[in-house]
């Protein structure tokens, strides 16, 4: 509808006068309002769009979820305007597959991606098309920033997968600062590029990400853009800048809370950004982390059992904001389900590229849930399996199916903290779970890659702990072997 014709004058000669004076009127409207049909301007009313994926960070550890000795004053400002959905999940618990399915929005299983990437694996399919891809061919431009971990070939890296720009770094982890003699050293994997380039940086790396994103975006004002924001911050090596360091003097999670004050500056940085530039009102913006909080570093999954790299609701479910001002109010929560998978089709909703079946895409547009206030749950259920560990959520129920060591089945809403298997006590809904995971299996590959035995024992010696709800006696590969020392009969130690 041509804007003209519907203001208040408009309307009321619409009601109160002749139709020769509205054809009139009509045709004056047209030769003088906004070129609505033109090409530029539909792409200049669309929205930027900013994932900010976040590495490892524990369930419990943004003031936004409750922490109190964690300070993100930043991050809690986002969330008081977002959306925050309370039961949301990734479709991985650990880093490479979990983006894996982001970004292609669909259950990285359809495509083998099911373990942890790292050089020599396979990686990225690349007859998948990711978010960036999507957005590049309907006018948007796109950069990425921080972690990849989905390939180390030449056509998986960010710009051939449908980015324009990229600065970050293409495995797992690395340094926060930069390390000319090891992570920078000349060939090595974890080197920071600019693009194709490996590049000098000065300070620390969180601080370097978002400076990089706040010039993007003061250079991209001009078109809608896609920026996927991954920084590496808080995995592993657990490093953070004096300043910060001596600000949590005492602090008895001191680098990880000095590590996540450096995440929440740089995220208050591309949010500033956004508003200096006057873009922050149609910029949508999703921030999430990748998977639940590491054993090894010192996060805080609270209340949730598990951590990340396990079947439990701390592998998965993740804190997920959604911000769009332009388009819904933020300070809401929204309590069912939703998955990571969602992010791609809303994404695409959101830019006026419908979703076609052909994209086999897994998850659903969020829009109409917080924009209708639509009280209905986006999933019936969801699936997660790394190789031999498996879960199923259906309603409040959740299955978890490891071989070796059968199945249990909890009520997260009665049990969160899933310690009373009920699969006695409700038999037909552990059928029913059984069955639809077996279902959703049927179009599934078996994975490309897996990680190899030592990692293979590490995960099923955690699951079988946390499924008898004991102690976890092993977690790395250290450990493993001191318990295989200590454990062998006593003949045969050496
Ligand atoms: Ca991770």
């Amino acid at each position: 509808m041509n804007q003209f014709l519907t203001t208040p004058f408009i309307q009321s000669l619409r009601k109160n006068g002749s139709d020769m004076a509205m054809l009139i009127l009509f045709f004056v409207a047209m030769a003088f309002t906004p070129r609505a049909s033109q090409p530029e301007d539909a792409l200049a009313s669309k929205p930027n769009v900013i994932i900010i994926l976040i590495d490892d960070a524990g369930y419990a550890d943004f003031g936004f979820m409750g922490s109190k000795d964690l300070v993100t004053p930043n991050i809690d400002q986002l969330a008081a305007q977002s959306i925050q959905f309370t039961d949301a999940h990734v479709s991985a618990t650990v880093c490479s597959p979990s983006r894996a399915g982001l970004l292609t929005g669909k259950y990285q299983q359809r495509f083998g991606y099911e373990c942890n990437e790292g050089d020599g694996y396979t990686g990225m399919d690349t007859t998948q098309v990711l978010i960036a891809k999507r957005l590049l061919d309907n006018g948007y431009t796109t950069a990425a920033f921080g972690k990849w971990h989905l390939g180390f070939k030449p056509e998986q890296h960010p710009l051939k997968r449908g980015f324009e720009y990229y600065y970050g770094f293409l495995s797992g982890g690395r340094s926060y600062f930069y390390a000319p003699n090891k992570d920078d050293k000349a060939g090595s994997k974890n080197a920071l590029l600019e693009n194709h380039q490996p590049v000098k940086f000065d300070g620390y790396l969180t601080d370097v990400l978002a400076d990089k994103a706040a010039a993007y975006i003061a250079q991209h004002k001009q078109q809608p853009f896609f920026m996927y924001w991954a920084p590496n911050a808080v995995h592993t090596p657990m490093q953070a800048t004096q300043d910060d360091m001596n600000k949590f003097a005492n602090h008895p999670r001191q680098k990880l809370a000095a590590m996540t004050f450096a995440l929440d500056r740089a995220v208050g940085k591309i949010v500033s950004a956004l508003k200096q530039q006057g873009l922050y009102e149609n910029t949508l913006i999703f921030f999430l982390s990748d998977n639940g909080g590491a054993h090894n570093n010192q996060s805080s999954n609270f209340p949730l059992k598990g951590f990340k790299g396990n079947k439990f609701e701390a592998g998965h479910r993740i804190p997920f904001l959604m911000s769009w001002p332009k388009q819904f109010a933020g300070g809401n929560t929204f309590s069912k389900l939703t998955s990571s998978l969602d992010i791609f089709p809303t994404v695409l909703e959101a830019a006026g590229v419908p979703p076609t079946k052909t994209m086999g895409l897994d998850g659903i547009s969020l829009l109409p849930f917080v924009q209708d206030k639509k009280n209905q749950s986006p999933h019936e259920w969801l699936v997660w399996r790394k190789d031999a560990a498996a879960a199923i959520r259906y309603q409040q129920f959740k299955m978890i199916r490891v071989k070796g060591l059968g199945e249990r089945m909890y009520n997260l809403e009665t049990d969160p903290g899933e310690t009373t298997d009920l699969r006695l006590q409700h038999p037909h809904m552990f059928a029913t779970l059984k069955t639809k995971l077996e279902e959703w299996e049927k179009d599934k590959m078996q994975p490309a890659w897996t990680e190899g035995a030592v990692w293979d024992t590490i995960t099923l010696m955690i699951h079988d702990d946390l499924m008898n709800n004991r102690e976890v006696r092993v977690k790395n590969p250290e450990e493993l072997e001191k318990f295989e020392l200590t454990n062998k009969p006593a003949g045969n130690r050496k």
